[in-house]
Formats: structure tokens, C-alpha cells, sequence
């Protein structure tokens, strides 16, 4: 943990980035230090990648599709910001994936096979004989080489793949273990078998609950996917107006270019110089952080832009509702089906009051920088998917394209060591603390949590 800054009274704090992040720790901090003078910068718009869209009389989200909540931070934020109605968990919440060309279901938890290809009978036994594994003999590893020890290479190749691509939009062969994972990691260090770290899990998760939410957000936690009344925009435009609403929180719409991290730290924007502060957050793309850092500490700048990120698209496929009609939320692929995209998630299904209701609408993700491709070759590459998943053969209504470069950290054993470097670097500048997706992980409730707790630890 860093170093508390000891404040005398009224501090001064900046905040760079006006994504998820950026807001919940201006919220946090305007509520744990009403005293405190906070200045957020944007150089854009509120939200950062979240982002709604009204498209054909469809709601379309042009970065992250729902919040997958496994805490009960989104329900808190929305309880103290009076949206809870608006909350909207998700209507049909059946996940497949694609086996040797079928589709299966995800089992609900990892002894519960509700299949009974032959494939994955040995997948089920082997889970059953895990439990009693020591996990005292699992080092630091890759997420692929843990699953295929403890499971099978079929489950790892299959379920392990679906679910890193689904919750890291990585390949599960990229996935450090022990970095991602770090709760599971520290149970298995004091636990003799897998059996004791899932007991361990189940113990210690709600009494970590109880020291950072309310008890009304955690009796009105439900996990589930959920999306809200207008997408998940209204969050971002709620947070805002309550943030607004505050006399000791203001927002700056500059691009902060620089930084002067003396003793009076000071940012500048191309026309403007703003300080003094007292700390300041970074809330943003380490990249974004690294143009800041240039001139005045190009160690920390240059680690910064080393990070390895990844491009993803996401495409949203409109069809009626004749021509195509199947249940559940998502239809996700291992690598190994040899598909372009990473699954399907039947947005329509989920949350059908985001689109016409002559509609069956769905979003796809494609991996991939793909700036030689046209929306119109990507949108044929999803087609073809879809043929062969489907045996669709007409085009769909509509279709629409959104490209996110440089969307996901790549997550792989390099990812533990650039964020070690980066802490280090960060020893010489103890007022400066960086969040956000590159920094705590990739999902939103996840995030939520995390700034949370680093508003309470540190502030
Ligand atoms: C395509 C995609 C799909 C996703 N799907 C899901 C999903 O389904 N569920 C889920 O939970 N999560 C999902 N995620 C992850 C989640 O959306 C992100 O982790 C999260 O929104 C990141 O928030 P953030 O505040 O860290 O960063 P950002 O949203 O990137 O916000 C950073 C902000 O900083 C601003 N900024 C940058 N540089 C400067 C500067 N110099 N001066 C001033 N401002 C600056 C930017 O304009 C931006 O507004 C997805 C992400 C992507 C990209």
C-alpha cells in the first residue's frame, strides 16, 4: 500500500480522465472529504469508452455491452445516486459455447457438466478429482497451463478459453495466473487443497463485502448482467449531474498535456496551467499517461507506453425476428472452432427493451487492429461466422461497426512485472496515483470496487 498523504485541511486534488473510473473516485473522495477541492479534467467525454447510442431505434453500447456485476459496488452507487429502478439485470441469462461444432452449456459451476459428449466426460471426472488436488504445486503459471493441469486440456482449451476471451478479451495461452488472480492465488498459499481455497473463497469474499458496502447494497446485490433504462450512458450521465450537484467537485474539458510534480504540482493543458495540487489521480490509458509524464520523468513515461494493449471491434448484427430466433445470452467460441469472432451476445434477448421488438439483435467481438479492413469486410467476416453457426443465409437488416484500438491490456506474465516497474516508479512521486482499467483490471464492477477501496485506504 502507498503512503497516506497527510492533508492539514481542504486539500486540493486532481483528477485526469472523466471514465468510470475517474468519476466513482471523484464521487468516493467528495463523500469521504467534503472539504476536499476536486478538479476532474476530460479532454472528451464523460464515460471514456462507455458510450450509448441510439441507432435504428436500437440502443447500441460502442464499448463495454453490460456490467457484469460480482460485487455490490454498481448497487451501491446506484442506491446513493437514487437510480436503483433504472438498474436492469438481464432478462435471459443462459450462456453456450461451441463444442467440435455443437452448442453446450456453460455449467454453472465446475462440477456440473449438463452435457454428455464424450469429449467432456473426462473434463467432469477430472474437476471432480481436482478438489482434492494440492494446490501447494501449482507455481506461477499461465491460466491455460493451471486449468490443464487441475482439469484436462479439453476444459482448458474449451471453457478456459471461452472464458478468458469473454471476461479479458485475451487467449487464455495470455493469461498470467497469479497477476489476474490475485485473491485465488494468496487462498491457494495458505490452503492444502483446491476443496479448502474454494471454502476460503466463499468465507473470506463476504466478509471483505462487509468492511467496504453498506448493508442495503449488499442485501440489494443480486450477481447478475446489467444494463440500465438508456444504456449504460445513464450511469455515466447520473454521476455526472450528482457530481455537478456538489459545490467542492468541478470539471475542466482540456487535454492535460503536461505535468509538473514538484512540491506544487501543476498541470498544463495546451492554452492553460492549472494548480496547485495536493495529489493528483491519473483515471486513464497508461498510454495517455505516458504523453503527460514526457518531459518531466521519461523513465516512468517511457514504462508507461511500454504496456502491451490489444484492438477489439464490436459489431452489432440486426435481424428479424422470423429469420432468427434463439434463447440465451450469449454464444461464446473457443479458439480451437476456428471462428473470426469471440462469441455472440444476444443483447436483444438480455435486455429487450433496448431494441425493436420485431428485432433479434446481437453483438459480436472481433479481435484485432484490422485497419486494412472496411466496416463493410468486417461486417462479411461476421457474416460468414454467422452462416456457419446459424445456417443463416440471408443478410442481416443492419449491421454497425465499432473500432477500439488499443482496448485491453494484454494480461500475459509481462503484465506483472511492467505494473511492479511502474510502482516503483512511482515511489518518487508520492502524491501521484494511478487508476483505471490498465491498472486495477478490465471490468466495470471490478473497477468500481477498486477505487472504492482505494478511496478508502488512501484518502
Ligand atoms: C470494446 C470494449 C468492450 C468492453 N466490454 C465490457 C463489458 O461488457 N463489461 C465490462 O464490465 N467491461 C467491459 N469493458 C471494459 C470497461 O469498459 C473498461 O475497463 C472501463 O470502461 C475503463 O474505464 P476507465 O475509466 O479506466 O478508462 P476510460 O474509459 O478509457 O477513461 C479514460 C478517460 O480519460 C480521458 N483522457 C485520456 N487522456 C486524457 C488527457 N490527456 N487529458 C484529459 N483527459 C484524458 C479519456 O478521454 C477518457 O474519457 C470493455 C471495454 C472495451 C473497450
Amino acid at each position: 500500500m502507498r503512503i497516506n498523504y497527510l492533508y492539514t485541511f481542504m486539500a486540493k486534488i486532481g483528477i485526469i480522465g472523466a471514465g468510470i473510473a475517474g468519476l466513482t473516485a471523484a464521487w468516493h473522495l467528495s463523500e469521504k472529504n467534503p472539504d476536499d477541492e476536486i478538479t476532474i479534467f476530460e479532454s472528451d467525454r464523460k464515460g471514456g469508452v462507455v458510450h450509448t447510442e441510439t441507432y435504428e431505434n436500437a440502443l447500441l453500447e460502442s464499448g463495454p455491452g453490460f456490467a457484469i456485476a460480482e460485487n455490490p459496488a454498481l448497487h451501491e452507487l446506484c442506491q446513493n445516486l437514487g437510480i436503483s429502478e433504472m438498474l436492469i439485470p438481464a432478462k435471459d441469462k443462459k450462456i453456450f459455447y461451441r463444442n467440435q461444432s455443437y452448442q453446450q452449456k456453460v455449467p454453472s459451476d465446475f462440477l456440473s457438466f449438463e452435457n454428455n459428449f464424450l469429449s467432456f466426460l473426462g473434463s467432469g471426472f477430472n474437476s471432480f478429482f481436482a478438489l482434492k488436488k494440492k494446490v501447494s504445486l501449482w507455481g506461477d503459471t499461465s491460466l491455460f497451463d493451471m486449468l490443464k493441469t487441475t482439469f484436462g486440456q479439453t476444459y482448458a482449451e474449451t471453457l478456459g478459453s471461452v472464458y478468458s476471451r469473454f471476461a479479458f478479451r485475451n487467449e487464455v495461452e495470455n493469461i498470467d495466473f497469479s497477476s489476474n488472480f490475485p485473491q485465488l492465488k494468496s487462498s491457494m498459499k495458505s490452503q492444502e487443497t483446491l476443496k479448502n481455497v474454494v471454502s476460503d473463497m466463499k468465507k473470506t469474499r463476504p466478509e471483505y463485502w462487509k468492511s467496504l458496502y453498506s448493508p442495503e447494497a449488499i442485501a440489494g446485490f443480486k450477481p447478475d448482467f446489467y444494463s440500465f433504462k438508456g444504456g449504460l450512458s445513464l450511469l455515466i450521465e447520473k454521476l455526472g449531474e450528482a457530481l455537478k450537484a456538489k459545490d467542492n467537485v468541478h470539471f475542466e474539458f482540456e487535454k492535460i498535456q503536461g505535468i509538473k510534480a514538484e512540491a506544487n504540482m501543476h498541470l498544463n493543458s495546451k492554452k492553460k496551467k492549472f494548480g496547485s495540487f495536493d495529489r493528483i489521480l491519473f483515471a486513464m490509458p497508461a498510454t495517455d499517461a505516458a504523453t503527460i509524464w514526457k518531459s518531466t520523468d521519461k523513465p516512468l513515461s517511457q514504462k508507461l507506453a511500454d504496456l502491451k494493449k490489444h484492438s477489439v471491434n464490436v459489431i452489432y448484427s440486426a435481424w428479424k425476428k422470423k429469420d432468427i430466433q434463439t434463447s440465451g445470452f450469449a454464444y461464446y467460441m473457443p479458439r480451437k472452432e476456428n471462428l473470426s469472432v469471440y462469441g455472440m451476445e444476444f443483447i436483444g434477448n438480455a435486455f429487450p427493451e433496448q431494441s425493436p421488438d420485431d428485432m433479434f439483435i446481437m453483438r459480436m467481438i472481433l479481435p484485432g487492429e484490422l485497419s486494412m479492413l472496411s466496416d463493410e469486410d468486417i461486417v462479411s467476416l461476421t457474416e460468414t461466422d454467422l452462416k456457419k453457426t446459424f445456417s443463416l443465409t440471408d443478410k442481416p437488416t443492419w449491421s454497425k461497426v465499432y473500432r477500439q484500438q488499443n482496448a485491453y491490456a494484454n494480461r500475459d506474465k509481462s503484465y506483472k512485472k511492467w505494473k511492479d516497474d511502474v510502482n516503483d516508479l512511482l515511489k518518487n512521486h508520492q502524491n501521484i496515483t494511478m487508476i483505471g482499467s490498465d491498472f486495477h483490471g478490465p471490468g466495470l464492477t471490478n473497477l468500481l470496487e477498486q477505487t472504492k477501496q482505494l478511496i478508502a485506504d488512501e484518502f
